[in-house]
């Protein structure tokens, strides 16, 4: 079965913003979500994973208008969903993200599974409980991304992630750090089994 390699992270680029679900790139290539509360590190952990210092941008304006952001390749996509949790937002602004969020998760036939991108010092929160709920319905698999761990000592580390997956039936979890560059290889490798017989060999790209 064709693996990614460190190759299929370097050479993803930004394709297109999708605010809404009629703004979507043709569902022609596997797909992978990434998802987070705003400040949780989900733009550094992606632009960690590609080895790409500024693919996702980092500490985006608290707020704004908010949309898919696709980065693609010619063999896989990753989409990087709208950061949620912001306290001031308001009501008819996270109703409009939660949709986005709901509808691309129900509608993306090409979705092969959710990274879940959480602060390992405050893991499942609302949101993230909310997203999972929606993706288990689905049918989607979960990768669970503990990051910023550098600011846990090791016990907390390892108390983190043993809370997490005991609270998460199905889904896989790790530890991660953008920083210090903990647990890249390991979730290359969940991003790698996710995908698991949705990848075309390299050598034959699908056409467009
Ligand atoms: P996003 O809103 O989820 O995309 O979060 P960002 O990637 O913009 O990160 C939010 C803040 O957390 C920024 O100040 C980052 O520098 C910091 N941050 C992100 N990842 C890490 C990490 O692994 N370790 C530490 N110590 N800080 C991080």
């Amino acid at each position: 079965m064709p693996e990614l390699t460190a190759r299929d992270f370097r050479t993803l680029r930004f394709l297109l913003s999708a605010p809404k679900l009629s703004a979507l790139p043709p569902a022609n290539r596997p797909e992978i979500a990434f998802a987070g509360r705003s400040n949780a590190g989900k733009s550094s952990a992606l632009n960690t994973l590609c080895e790409q210092g500024n693919l996702a941008r980092t500490s985006k304006t608290p707020g704004r208008t908010q949309a898919i952001n696709f980065f693609a390749n010619e063999r896989l996509r990753f989409a990087d969903l709208p950061g949620y949790g912001f306290a001031r937002v308001p009501p008819a602004i996270k109703a409009q993200w939660a949709a986005l969020i709901e509808g691309y998760l129900a509608q993306r036939e090409t979705l092969s599974g959710i990274v879940l991108i959480m602060d390992a010092r405050r893991p499942l929160l609302d949101f993230d409980r909310q997203l999972i709920a929606w993706g288990g319905a689905y049918g989607l698999a979960f990768h669970l991304l503990l990051t910023k761990a550098d600011k846990l000592s090791r016990n907390e580390q390892h108390k983190a992630l043993r809370t997490t997956r005991a609270a998460v039936e199905g889904a896989t979890a790790q530890l991660f750090s953008a920083t210090k560059r903990i647990g890249v290889d390991e979730a290359r490798t969940a991003i790698s089994t996710l995908l698991a017989g949705d990848l075309e060999d390299p050598a034959e790209p699908t056409p467009d």
